[in-house]
């Protein structure tokens, strides 16, 4: 593309959406750097998630919200113009608990987040034992409660990525892997973007780069303080339709339309090592077992690890650059939940609309240390 309006660096699900939505008026290249890269995008779990987001933060809890009910809708345009299917579904969601202290915790949170919504309104329920297995019969004797939202549901980002991707490239984007990025200047109001392909201009800029963020904001003059956060992920051989029972999606469990379930996920901090370990794979299975016992006879058939974007405060950050408008840069750690938002709001905004209000605190300025006397 000679004379690209936007350059989107990162084509993971983050670039990718933003490129989506910008491209509907825009010439839009997008340079990625691959399979060399991590990438989060293709070793998520896949929850559309809203049901533990935003505590002590109740705009990210709106913003998470508002893009779960942007999603059908969303879903339904890619499918219409790509033929994909990103399988996604409004089912309600689950999260299931095993002792005492796991009740109290959940039941205390859940009420702070219905408090701190106010007039947005959050609906939930606590389930008891006894009511767990009215809705579940597959849960397990060791399942004590579960909340549950009608707001949560699934949508596979493999094909998700390859929805957005077909999209981009009918509607005239480029998608250009193995372009690794490794220096951005501007000169006469233009952005210069070099990478080891070649060198490429355009005015505006958007870094969505995922845990490479970090250093190519910089660049700009936006500091985006991200670090990796590794999640380990089994799945299991395929099983029959509707084995764990429910009709709705649970945290840690979750049987996609080919019969296999994935069942994670970790939270561990270990640097750019994105391998699998023994010990927390194990704990992963005991837990779902616990859950759903008609796992215990199912066959690991694979595993992976892989590396969340994680920011200080564990939500998005999107800014554009006070040194060099023009530039963007956003990052966030359920880049599936927030997709259909960021195809659509945040697009919008980058394109020079209005800057969506449930955003507006989450700019990188909020972790800025105020200076003692
Ligand atoms: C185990 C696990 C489970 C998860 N579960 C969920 C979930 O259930 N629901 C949910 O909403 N989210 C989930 N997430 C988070 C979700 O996967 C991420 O939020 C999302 O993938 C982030 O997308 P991204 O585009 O920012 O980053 P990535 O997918 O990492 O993409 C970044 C892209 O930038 C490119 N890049 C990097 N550096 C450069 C450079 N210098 N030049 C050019 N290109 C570059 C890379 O090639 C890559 O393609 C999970 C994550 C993990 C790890």
């Amino acid at each position: 593309m000679k004379k690209p309006d936007v350059i989107v660096i990162g084509g993971g699900l983050v670039g990718s959406a933003i490129a989506y939505g910008l491209s509907k008026n825009a010439r839009v290249l997008i340079l990625d750097e691959g399979d060399r890269a991590f990438r989060a995008t293709r070793g998520n779990f896949g929850l559309v998630w809203v049901q533990s987001k935003g505590l002590g933060a109740p705009h990210y809890a709106r913003w998470s919200k508002r893009s779960a009910d942007l999603w059908a809708d969303f879903a339904t345009e890619l499918k219409d113009a790509t033929g994909v299917d990103t399988h996604h579904k409004r089912t309600g969601g689950v999260h299931l608990l095993l002792t005492e202290q796991e009740v109290a915790a959940r039941t205390a949170m859940m009420e702070q987040l219905r408090r701190e919504a106010g007039n947005d309104g959050y609906e939930y329920e606590m389930l008891d034992a006894a009511g767990v297995r009215g809705l579940l019969p597959n849960a397990g004797p060791r399942v004590l409660g579960a909340s549950f939202t009608p707001y949560d549901g699934v949508a596979n980002p493999l094909y998700t990525i390859r929805a957005l991707h077909t999209a981009l490239a009918a509607r005239g984007a480029q998608y250009s892997p193995g372009h690794t990025v490794s220096l951005i200047d501007k000169e006469s109001g233009v952005f210069v973007v070099r990478t080891d392909q070649g060198t490429f201009h355009a005015p505006k800029l958007v870094i969505a780069a995922g845990l490479g963020t970090r250093r190519l904001a910089e660049m700009v003059g936006i500091s985006v303080p991200v670090n990796p956060q590794r999640g380990q992920v089994l799945v299991t051989e395929r099983l029959a339709p509707g084995v764990m029972g429910g009709g709705v999606t649970f945290t840690n469990a979750r049987q996609m339309v080919e019969g296999s379930v994935i069942i994670g996920d970790s939270q561990e901090d270990v640097g750019l090592d994105n391998r699998t370990t023994v010990p927390v794979m194990s704990n992963i299975a005991a837990r779902a077992m616990a859950c759903f016992p008609v796992l215990e006879k199912a066959q690991i058939v694979r595993a992976w690890g892989a590396l969340r974007v994680m920011s200080p405060d564990g939500l998005p950050i999107y800014a554009e650059s006070k040194t060099m408008p023009g530039a963007f840069a956003a990052t966030c750690h359920s880049g599936v939940t927030l997709c259909a938002a960021h195809a659509r709001e945040i697009a919008r905004w980058i394109a020079g609309g209005e800057r969506p209000e449930p955003t507006l605190k989450l700019v990188p300025e909020r972790f800025d240390v105020p200076k003692t006397a």
